[in-house]
């Protein structure tokens, strides 16, 4: 017997836009954003360059077009991106750096998706005809794979000045930047600071359905509209979905410290389970694993969880993750908790 799905924590991208949402998306003033004439896109855009503290933005329409036209803009073929072995960009984007920009990966192994400035130093390249050239730093804030744990400030500004100092650009993929903001009481501006290239996800926490914008300076993002233009990115009405970005910048990012707080309560509710270690130990944003030892998996937990209309997602046979988002309320988060302590001691 399977039942509906009543609460999803398997990702924050499973939210849905609210009635308020969609009625500041119907009344909206559009334009040919393609010409620069959609005026809600060139009101959020300002908008979140300002949020970023940098000189321009452009809308697109996903986070990963975003990744992908920053090395696209930074990189040549041949070219070497340092990023942390875990990160959305090694592991979950179809390989596009090599595929689009012709540049490899030179990933750094860290369970928390956090590295430091002298990492970085360690994998650059020497300057030699055969070696790759080192052109990106590319962090992740928060660190998906971490657990949703935020980059302290001087982690990364440690870590921009050690990439410019040999040449490198800075690259921060922004998908979950408000969180960090939000749970280190941090304006997002403060992580970004010296970043060449740093952009938000709006369909992730902040519970819009499409898009992301993407800022840096004015040549930066020049050069990123030639390749949004040149992959089919530029668009026709997009103020109807910049539309819910601005209405998610007004409305949306404070209250993801109740996402956080949920995730927290989610973490305490089942600390103590047989065979379950929660990770990170200190739960700082919407994201938690879930790790099982002994004889459980994965995939008979979550088909219970199913069964029972929860929804968890199951990373590895061993490894589950948990996401809390606007659509779950305290009580869903509590619920579900409930239902995941009695699938464990029904197995065990
Ligand atoms: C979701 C995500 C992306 C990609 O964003 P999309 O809008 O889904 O394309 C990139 N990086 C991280 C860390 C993400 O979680």
């Amino acid at each position: 017997m399977t039942s509906a799905i009543e609460i999803d924590l398997v990702s924050d991208t499973t939210t849905r836009p609210s009635a308020d949402m969609l009625t500041r998306m119907a009344s909206a003033p559009v334009g040919d954003e393609q010409k620069n004439e959609d005026p809600t896109t060139l009101a959020l855009n300002e908008e979140v360059a300002g949020l970023l503290g940098m000189e321009a933005a452009v809308f697109l329409p996903s986070g990963t077009m975003c990744n992908q036209i920053s090395f696209l803009v930074h990189c040549r073929p041949g070219d070497e991106i340092i990023a942390a072995e875990n990160a959305h960009v090694v592991a979950s984007e179809g390989a596009g750096a090599a595929a689009l920009a012709g540049a490899q990966m030179r990933p750094i192994a860290t369970p928390t998706g956090i590295f430091e400035a002298a990492d970085v130093l360690a994998a650059l390249r020497a300057p030699r005809m055969r070696s790759p050239r080192s052109s990106v730093v590319s962090v992740e804030q928060t660190s998906n794979r971490g657990g949703g744990l935020v980059w302290p400030v001087e982690t990364l500004a440690a870590l921009v000045e050690a990439a410019h100092a040999n040449g490198l650009a800075a690259h921060m993929d922004g998908a979950r930047l408000m969180n960090a903001a939000v749970a280190a009481d941090t304006p997002a501006k403060t992580f970004a600071r010296g970043f060449d290239s740093a952009w938000i996800d709006l369909s992730k926490g902040l519970g819009c359905p499409v898009g992301a914008v993407l800022a840096g300076s004015k040549d930066f993002i020049a050069a990123a509209w030639g390749w949004k233009h040149r992959l089919g990115g530029a668009l026709r009405q997009s103020g109807v979905l910049a539309a819910a970005g601005l209405y998610a910048l007004e409305h949306n990012v404070e209250r993801m410290a109740e996402d956080h707080a949920n995730a927290k309560l989610f973490a305490d509710l089942v600390t103590g389970l047989p065979h379950v270690t929660v990770s990170p130990r200190e739960v700082m944003t919407n994201i938690l694993f879930l790790e099982l030892d002994g004889p459980l998996t994965s995939g008979e937990i979550v088909k219970a969880l199913a069964e029972r209309g929860v929804r968890i997602g199951a990373e590895s046979d061993k490894r589950m993750r948990v996401v809390t988002h606007l659509d779950a309320s305290e009580a869903d988060v509590r619920k579900a908790a409930e239902v995941f302590t009695r699938v464990i001691e029904g197995l065990v």
